[in-house]
């Protein structure tokens, strides 16, 4: 299977884009299926789980099997009723699966946070699941499992969840490598003019229309340029030095708020933001709390009253300690106390964003939209990039491989998502033009 799963380029699709077949090692116990999609506003892993219900299951039971694995604990939002009452129906024989419906929180599908929720394990600061025998996969990874096992379809396409601004919010199918503009002609858009988010509101970022469609693109957002998210996504150095030795409190509700923080790690941003009110950016103990950072910017967009961005700075010291190579001590720490009101709704989150009136469920659109010319990623996952194997002038057709990955390194194939003509080969894509 793992063979199989790396020849058919397979990486996370929910997110930073982890080659899937490093995380099936042998010695595993428990398989944790992130069908949490916390972030506001996105529909994609909730209509893959209502319109593949029977693949997943299908899939779910032969990893069980194949890896030894003693449970399958699958997390989904408890309001998604008539989703559990039939993935309940279809495993109603599977004692190894269980279905575990979490509360309608940010951020629930946050990989360490849902593993605590679903298994009562926690996953200390700078490990990684596997040294907890936990695999953990978004329900759109499975799905491509799936589709690698019994269709023997590599990844080529991607669901999509794309909202906002439209008149209605769809979750289509696309191939890789299209372009947001591409994708922007299929809804109808509402407003004159408007900005795109890449992902969710809380993780994702504005991006340009020339921007393609990736393994790991979950959501476009088509957002008007007066929304708060907006306001404190562009706003300029609101992270800034001064800003924080000016303003911050020291009121702690960015480490009171912080989901890392409440799983017991040592991730403490008022420290880091008093270390830099105070200038005591040499003072390794304050700096090193950015480490278990997951950039969830709950502390940044709901935490702090006085519109600082905590997540900002600690993502940036996180980046340079790790330019260092200063790693996380991985060291364990007492379990946290059950305090749920520190918990943050979905809905609260959503008033305090702006984005109340685009809360609406996407319709699913299973066919898929196969553009003039794709711009195929070699480097969108973690870890080295493909190699081309293709030459500028080659007919490929779908699902051909067209870049190689390192099988004894972090990497993945890349497979042609359209049958076509290579019309380019550059560091970062291979073009290829529809025939
Ligand atoms: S929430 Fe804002 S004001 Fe309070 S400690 Fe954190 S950064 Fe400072
Ligand atoms: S972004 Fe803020 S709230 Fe999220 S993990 Fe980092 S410090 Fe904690």
């Amino acid at each position: 299977m793992r063979a199989q799963i790396f020849e058919a380029g397979i990486i996370g699709a929910g997110g930073a884009g982890f080659p899937t077949h490093i995380k099936l090692a042998k010695g595993m116990a428990y398989l944790i299926i992130n069908g949490a999609e916390c972030e506001p506003l996105m529909y994609t892993d909730y209509e893959i789980m209502m319109q593949f219900s029977e693949e997943l299951v299908t899939i779910i039971r032969d990893m069980l099997n194949a890896l030894g694995l003693k449970k399958a604990i699958w997390g989904i939002k408890s309001k998604h009723k008539a989703l559990i009452a039939q993935l309940n129906t279809i495993t109603s024989l599977d004692d190894a699966i269980e279905i575990c419906p979490l509360p309608n929180i940010y951020p629930a599908g946050d990989e360490l946070t849902l593993i605590y929720k679903c298994a009562n394990i926690i996953i200390p600061k700078g490990q990684l699941p596997s040294q907890k025998k936990v695999i953990a996969l978004n329900v759109e990874t499975l799905y491509n499992i799936y589709k690698c096992i019994y269709e023997k379809q590599p990844v080529t396409d991607k669901y999509i969840t794309v909202t906002g601004a439209v008149e209605e919010p769809k979750v289509i199918k696309a191939a890789i490598g299209t372009t947001f503009e591409e994708i922007i002609k299929h809804v109808t858009v509402t407003i004159p003019e408007y900005d795109i988010l890449l992902g969710g509101p809380m993780m994702g970022s504005f991006v340009s229309a020339d921007i393609k469609v990736t393994k790991t693109t979950k959501a476009i957002i088509l957002l008007p340029k007066d929304t708060v998210l907006y306001h404190k996504k562009k706003a300029i150095g609101i992270g800034s030095i001064k800003r924080v030795m000016s303003a911050c409190s020291q009121c702690q509700m960015c480490t009171d708020l912080c989901p890392r923080n409440r799983l017991g790690h040592k991730v403490e941003p008022h420290k880091l933001m008093n270390a830099f009110a105070n200038g005591l950016v040499q003072n390794s103990d304050k700096l090193h709390t950015a480490l278990g950072c997951c950039g969830c910017n709950t502390c940044s967009y709901y935490a702090c009253h006085h519109d600082l961005s905590p997540a900002e700075l600690m993502m940036m010291v996180k980046r340079e300690l790790m330019k260092e190579g200063i790693k996380p001590s991985g060291e364990e720490y007492p379990r946290p106390s059950h305090n749920v009101t520190a918990e943050i709704p979905s809905s609260r989150l959503l008033d305090k964003l702006g984005l109340k009136q685009y809360d609406k469920p996407a319709m699913f659109k299973a066919q898929k939209i196969i553009p003039r010319i794709v711009y195929m990623p070699i480097a969108a996952h973690i870890g080295k990039p493909a190699s081309p194997i293709v030459n500028v002038g080659d007919y490929v057709r779908t699902a051909q491989k067209i870049a190689s990955g390192d099988l004894t390194g972090i990497s993945a194939n890349i497979h042609s998502s359209i049958n076509g003509v290579v019309k380019k080969i550059t560091q970062t894509e291979i073009i290829i033009e529809g025939r």
